[in-house]
């Protein structure tokens, strides 16, 4: 039997994905995981846990687990257990990554210096311990620059500065998001560090891609319409195909491919994050691992193959009948947290969902929950999904549907339980929906009114 190993943390957005695709397969799934007994409800079949934290242990877990259950493959579904696949699988003997360049890709100034060894364009960086003086590093620092954790994601704790009293505001924010308990657990180590790069100007896009045997196949490319010039970097819209010359396309191809060489990511699924601009494309972040959130949900190849069961048939070794995408447009957006406070209620939804193209809308934070923006939050709102013709029409369709959605939100600790405060909210929400901006930021925002 094909049995697959998927790896992941309760927090992942992309377990979903990976059991169904498996199930489609008719291939048995272990979960190994760092709390399973939260996920044995949804897989029964097979759970194991394993130290994500410390991958020596937990890779002897799961060697002596493959003793009685034989092992074809082990995925990691996000980043975190990334480390832990690559050296299960060089110790089971399956294909995989070596560890070096797994760790390399999970920090970023280890990335950015094999990347300048192997001399491919590169911001200018350097590494600064948390605990150093902002105000000094700031005089010597060249600005635009961009201060960021060593491990993180989601552009958490990523923030541009313009001059020394920014950098010096910045640095004090991200120490402050670096010394959270949960952070400092996490990220051992690099949490110990900031990482300050030069700001590089130009378009940003992302790129899937599988590799095999360090050949890489570029899966599709997603633009990032949305500027992002800081200085915060949400996410929000994703389109694909892109719309970038065919000349650039190769040149973020070719820039990707050497990064992967640069690095010695040799096998299985690669996201890359590159700028371009005049003078050239620029590796922003490449990563062993598929595409975050619920992303993947915009990809479908040969007549209606999900990313996933791309990457589990490729991993097991199975025939994969086409690489090609669909012949539409997709794309999807994350839809941002427009404030800090306490989500109450998310209207229009089902007007969002009538936009012509609209697939689906997933709403991913329950009401009651806080809403952290970036840079110090780490989760969207939800995502908008839309199919269409054009990349121009899908981008128009989730653009509008995000027009539609109203979102109530309430100071922290402030808790309206009675009719009066929803109806007053009501009116709030819809002044904003109609596009009527105070300058003072009331508590509740329309969620379209954040970009346009
Ligand atoms: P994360 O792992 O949190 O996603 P990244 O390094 O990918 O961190 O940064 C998040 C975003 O911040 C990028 O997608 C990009 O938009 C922006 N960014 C990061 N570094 C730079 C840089 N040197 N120049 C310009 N933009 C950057
Ligand atoms: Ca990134």
């Amino acid at each position: 039997m094909h049995r697959l190993l998927l790896l992941m943390t309760t927090t992942t957005y992309r377990a979903g994905a990976f059991l169904e695709a498996a199930s489609r397969l008719g291939v048995p799934v272990v979960v190994g995981s760092d709390h399973p007994q939260v996920l044995a409800a949804a897989n029964p079949g097979g759970n194991l846990a394993v130290n994500f934290l410390v991958p020596e242990d937990g890779t002897r877990t799961i060697v002596e687990f493959a003793k009685e259950y034989p092992i074809r493959a082990v995925l990691a579904a996000d980043d975190d257990g990334v480390i832990l696949a690559a050296m299960a699988s060089a110790a089971l003997g399956l294909p995989h990554n070596a560890a070096e360049a797994v760790s390399a890709a999970r920090n970023k100034h280890r990335m950015r210096e094999l990347l300048a060894e192997a001399g491919i364009p590169s911001p200018a960086f350097r590494r600064v311990a948390i605990d150093e003086n902002p105000e000094v590093i700031a005089r010597n620092v060249t600005y635009p620059c961009v201060l960021k954790p060593l491990c993180l994601s989601g552009s958490r704790g990523v923030i541009r500065a313009d001059d020394p009293a920014e950098f010096a505001a910045a640095f004090t924010r991200v120490v402050a998001i670096l010394r959270r308990p949960e952070v400092a657990a996490q990220a051992g180590q690099l949490a110990e560090w900031i990482l300050i790069e030069d700001f590089v100007p130009g378009a940003e896009v992302a790129v899937e891609g599988l590799v095999s045997d360090g050949s890489l196949r570029v899966l599709t490319i997603f633009d990032k319409p949305d500027p992002l010039d800081g200085p915060f970097f949400e996410e929000t819209i994703y389109v694909t195909p892109s719309r970038l010359s065919m000349a650039t396309q190769e040149r973020i191809f070719a820039c990707t491919a050497d990064a992967l060489k640069a690095l010695g990511l040799q096998n299985g699924p690669v996201h890359a994050e590159l700028r371009v601009n005049e003078r050239g494309a620029w590796i922003i972040e490449i990563a062993p691992r598929s595409i975050g959130g619920l992303c993947s949900r915009t990809l479908r190849f040969g007549d209606g193959v999900s990313l996933e069961e791309l990457i589990l048939r490729h991993a097991l070794g199975l025939q994969v009948e086409s690489f090609e995408r669909e012949r539409h447009a997709a794309g999807v957006m994350m839809i941002p947290i427009p404030r800090a406070g306490i989500l109450r209620e998310v209207r229009g939804r089902q007007e969002a969902e009538q936009i012509p193209g609209v697939e689906e809308i997933r709403l991913t934070i329950p009401p009651g929950q806080e809403l952290v923006p970036v840079p110090d939050g780490t989760r969207y709102l939800g995502f908008i999904f839309a199919r269409g013709e054009t990349p121009e029409r899908v981008e128009a369709s989730l653009r509008e549907a995000h027009r539609r959605l109203i979102v109530f939100i309430t100071p922290p600790g402030d808790i309206p339980t009675d009719a009066h405060s929803l109806s007053s909210a009501e009116v709030e929400g819809a002044a904003l929906a109609e596009g009527k901006r105070t300058r003072h930021r009331p508590a509740l925002l329309a969620g379209g009114s954040r970009r346009s």
